[in-house]
C-alpha cells in the first residue's frame, strides 16, 4: 500500500512538473495562431496572363514590427467546416530545417483534391498535394494543414523559386526570415485560386529577403472548377457533373452524404432525398455538412 502510495504522488509530482514547464512554455509565447495578412481585395488581382506571379502592396510583406523575432517557430491554422487549410506561418531558421528525407504524403487529400492526368501537364498530373511551408524550409511533410490542392504549374513554376531563395538564404546567412503563406479562396472553393506569399529577412531587416506575391493556381491549356476542383481541356466544354445521391436538410439547408450520421439523425420533417450535382445544391443555397464534406 505505501509503496502504491509513493508511485501515485511520484505521478502526481511528475504531471505538476510537465504542467509547470507547459505554463512556462505558453508564457514565453510559445505557439501562437497565426495572425493572418492584411486583406487583399480580390478584385485588384489582375487575371493571370502567363506570368506565375504578381506582386500585392509593391511588394511590401505585411507582418508588424512586434513580429520580427530570431527564434524559430511554425504555426498552422486549423482546417475551416470545408476542410480547407488556413495561413501558415513561420520565423525559418537553419534550426527548423529538414535534416531527414522526406516521407510519403500520398495518404492526405487536401480539399478539392482529384487525381487528374493531362498530357501538356509535366509529370502528366495536374494536382500535386501542395505545401504551404515547404518541405525544404520546415521540413514539415504529411501535415493536412500545410498541404493543399495545387497545379503542378503553381507548385513548380510558381511557389518553388521563392521557396529556393528564402532557403538559400537561410542556408548561407544563418539569418531568420519571416514566412508567411495564405491560400485565398473564392467564396466556398474547396480549390484555392492562388496563394499569397509573404517573406522579410530579420536580421538586416528585409536586405536580403522581401517579398509579398500572389501566386496563381491555374495550369496553362487546363480549366478548372475551383468550387470542386474538376478540370477539362481547354477549349473543350466541361464535363457533365455526375448525379450523386445526397440528403438534404431542408430546414439548416445542409446537405450530407446518406451515409452521414447527421443524414440518419435527421428529423423525418426536414429530410429530402437529392440527386444530382454538388454545384447545384450550392446554387441552390446549401451548405456542405462539415463532418461527412459531400
Ligand atoms: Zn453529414
Amino acid at each position: 500500500m505505501k509503496k502504491r502510495n509513493r508511485a501515485l504522488l511520484s505521478l502526481v509530482l511528475l504531471l505538476a512538473l510537465l504542467a509547470g514547464l507547459w505554463y512556462l512554455r505558453s508564457a514565453q509565447g510559445g505557439p501562437q495562431p497565426v495572425r493572418p495578412p492584411a486583406a487583399v481585395d480580390l478584385e485588384s488581382i489582375p487575371p493571370f496572363s502567363g506570368e506565375p506571379y504578381v506582386a500585392l502592396a509593391d511588394n511590401v510583406p505585411s507582418f508588424l514590427p512586434g513580429e520580427m523575432t530570431t527564434s524559430s517557430y511554425e504555426v498552422y491554422s486549423p482546417l475551416d467546416g470545408l476542410g480547407r487549410c488556413g495561413a501558415a506561418s513561420a520565423c525559418v531558421g537553419v534550426d527548423l530545417m529538414p535534416t531527414e528525407e522526406r516521407e510519403s504524403i500520398g495518404q492526405v487529400k487536401p480539399s478539392g483534391w482529384q487525381t487528374v492526368k493531362y498530357d501538356c501537364v509535366d509529370g502528366k498530373y495536374l494536382y500535386n498535394r501542395c505545401h504551404l511551408i515547404g518541405f525544404q524550409l520546415t521540413g514539415e511533410n504529411a501535415n493536412k494543414q500545410n498541404l493543399i490542392t495545387g497545379t503542378r504549374y503553381m507548385n513548380v513554376d510558381g511557389m518553388l523559386p521563392f521557396e529556393n531563395m528564402v532557403a538559400d538564404y537561410v542556408k548561407e546567412t544563418g539569418n531568420h526570415v519571416l514566412y508567411r503563406v495564405t491560400p485565398i479562396y473564392d467564396g466556398d472553393a474547396l480549390v484555392a485560386g492562388g496563394v499569397q506569399m509573404e517573406a522579410l529577412s530579420v536580421e538586416d531587416k528585409g536586405a536580403g529577403i522581401s517579398f509579398n506575391v500572389y501566386v496563381y493556381n491555374v495550369q496553362p491549356g487546363v480549366e478548372i472548377d475551383y468550387a470542386t476542383g474538376e478540370s477539362w481541356l481547354e477549349g473543350e466544354s466541361r464535363p457533365e457533373a455526375p448525379e450523386t445521391a445526397y440528403v438534404l436538410n431542408t430546414s439548416s439547408k445542409k446537405f450530407h452524404l446518406p451515409a452521414c450520421s447527421g443524414a440518419s439523425s435527421m428529423k423525418k420533417e426536414n429530410r429530402e432525398e437529392y440527386s444530382g450535382s454538388r454545384e447545384s445544391l450550392i446554387e441552390q443555397g446549401y451548405k456542405p455538412c462539415g463532418t461527412c464534406n459531400p
